[in-house]
């Protein structure tokens, strides 16, 4: 049986997340979290509610205080 990458869990429905052509096996969000989330540059915090402005992850602190301009697409 295949076991979680983080905590070593042996489970038998497995997440399996695809990230650049590799694939990773979590028994739980909160373990696929702690592995791929990025971290923001204020705390540390893990990002998964608000992404990333030009590569640079921002946290639910970092959001209000950015330049409009940081926040705007780069499309
Ligand atoms: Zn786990």
């Amino acid at each position: 049986m295949e076991r979680c990458e983080v905590c070593g869990l042996a489970y038998h429905r497995l997440i399996r997340v695809e990230q650049d052509g590799r694939e990773h096996l979590f028994d739980c969000f909160q373990c696929a979290t702690a592995a791929m989330a990025p971290s923001c540059g204020h705390r540390g915090a893990k990002v998964i509610g608000h992404g990333m402005s030009r590569g640079i992850p921002l946290c639910v602190r970092q959001v209000p205080r950015a330049p409009k301009r940081a926040l705007a697409p780069t499309v």
